[in-house]
């Protein structure tokens, strides 16, 4: 069985995210998709919420998909899942750096595990939770950014 680990802040799920599961599951039997921390950000929705919007979002996959917080050394978790790849998404070059030094430094720490990158669909190239969040926050329309339930949630979290 082929597993991969999808690591993330997703504060929140975005339609860029989903794309980039959805083509992960032509490749692999099995995804865990795993919420975690960004040192950088600070979260708008709480690992509990992230969690849940994830779940609800992708419960048609629920056979293949797993939905978790975790907030250790992501390869502790890839090798607690039995895996050696991690996916990561890519829009422009300005995530290309960050990605590049994160995916050496796993090599460095774990030569056995692989990071895939699966590049962004044109369409969601500019979408990013950051954009969706403040587009919500001065009640912009996100409905075609993000899955139903987290319009709904975003709505609640920045209704005035
Ligand atoms: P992180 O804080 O770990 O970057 P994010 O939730 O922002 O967490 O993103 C998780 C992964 O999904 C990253 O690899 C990111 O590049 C990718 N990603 C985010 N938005 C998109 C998008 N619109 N298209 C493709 N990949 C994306």
């Amino acid at each position: 069985m082929r597993t991969a680990v999808y690591p993330g802040t997703f504060d929140p799920v975005t339609n860029g995210h989903i794309d980039i599961i959805e083509r992960a599951l032509k490749l692999f039997d099995r995804l865990y998709v795993v919420v975690g921390d960004n040192p950088q950000k600070s979260a708008a929705f709480s690992p509990k919420e992230r969690v849940e919007m994830l779940k609800e979002a992708l419960k048609k996959y629920n056979n293949q998909i797993e939905v978790e917080h975790f907030d250790g050394l992501l390869l502790n978790y890839v090798k607690k899942k039995n895996s050696n790849v991690v996916i990561r998404g890519l829009r422009a070059i300005s995530d290309f750096e960050f990605e590049f030094s994160r995916a050496l430094m796993s090599k460095e720490l774990d030569k056995d595990v692989e990071t895939i990158f699966i590049m962004t669909k044109d369409d969601y190239m500019f979408l990013s939770s950051s954009i969706v969040k403040e587009l919500a926050m001065f009640g912009g329309d996100v409905k075609s950014f993000v899955p139903e339930i987290v319009d709904k949630k975003l709505k609640e979290k920045f209704r005035k």
